[in-house]
């Protein structure tokens, strides 16, 4: 029989003290007694362990509930979670690009200047490559390449479709506004590929990091590219295109709009 004392110091006033009392049973199973003093209260807590054989059972058991936890595929090959989620962040961007394939060509024929066609056209063309590259990435890892709903991509394409519908066609004000959609999406790619080759080189994938990193770095040059097109002239361009009042107030404000803005200041 085993006896241990365990006390713990709540706080000044308070006081537990446990006494834990165990013995072996004939058939190897474990009984334990704990006596717990609580501010002069005494609690009893008994516990019954499984003799070895049963406890190697309740190991089985709960190694069973972590294969189900981390996915086993019953190959005998267990896929923990940062491979599943690898793999769900594959399809996220599997299906974006897909969408891409289809949304570009729309921003493109809607575009304005031949610069900002030309460029949706190039980004189209590395867009397939994308795909394929997603699809050898998918082989490494010994999946099927398979596409799972994008919600947050989904909602950027649509955004490019109400520019396009809302702009007046033939505006630098649609272009310098294509621009910033797909600067949008440029980003959510960067962030979804930046994040890919980081957990590749985690889980020691190198040919797949590699080849992720290759898409990351068309997704980053063509933000820059798009930042580099607005900027040369579009947005320049743009703003000669209609009257808007902001600065007009700003520029010539009168003794009574100054006098406002003070004490909306001051308050
Ligand atoms: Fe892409
Ligand atoms: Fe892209």
């Amino acid at each position: 029989m085993k006896m241990r004392l365990i006390n713990v110091r709540m706080n000044i006033k308070t006081t537990v003290q446990i006494v834990r009392t165990s013995f072996q049973h004939n058939e190897g199973g474990i009984e334990s007694q704990s006596h717990i003093f609580f501010n002069s209260k005494i609690f009893i807590m008994k516990q019954n362990t499984k003799n070895r054989n049963q406890t190697r059972q309740t190991k089985t058991a709960s190694q069973g509930s972590r294969n189900r936890m981390t996915g086993s595929n019953g190959s005998g090959k267990q896929e923990s979670l940062l491979e599943k989620f690898f793999t769900d962040q594959l399809k996220d961007i599997y299906y974006a690009e897909q969408q891409l394939l289809k949304a570009i060509p729309k921003m493109a024929q809607a575009s304005t200047t031949e610069e900002l066609e030309d460029a949706f056209n190039d980004h189209l063309r590395q867009t397939e490559r994308h795909v394929k590259r997603l699809e050898k990435v998918f082989q490494l890892i010994g999946k099927n390449p398979e596409g799972k709903k994008c919600e947050a991509m989904d909602g950027l394409v649509k955004e490019a479709d109400s520019i396009i519908k809302e702009t007046k066609q033939g505006s630098m004000t649609r272009d310098a506004a294509l621009i910033i959609a797909a600067q949008k999406v440029e980003h959510y790619e960067i962030a979804t590929y930046g994040g890919l080759v980081q957990l590749a080189i985690t889980m020691n994938l190198k040919q797949a990091a590699d080849i992720l990193d290759k898409t990351l770095l068309e997704e980053e040059d063509t933000d820059a590219l798009l930042t580099e097109i607005a900027e040369n002239y579009i947005n320049v361009q743009a703003e000669d295109e209609g009257n808007y009042s902001w600065q007009r107030e700003e520029e010539q404000p009168n003794d009574e709009q100054t006098s406002n803005s003070l004490a909306t200041y001051s308050m």
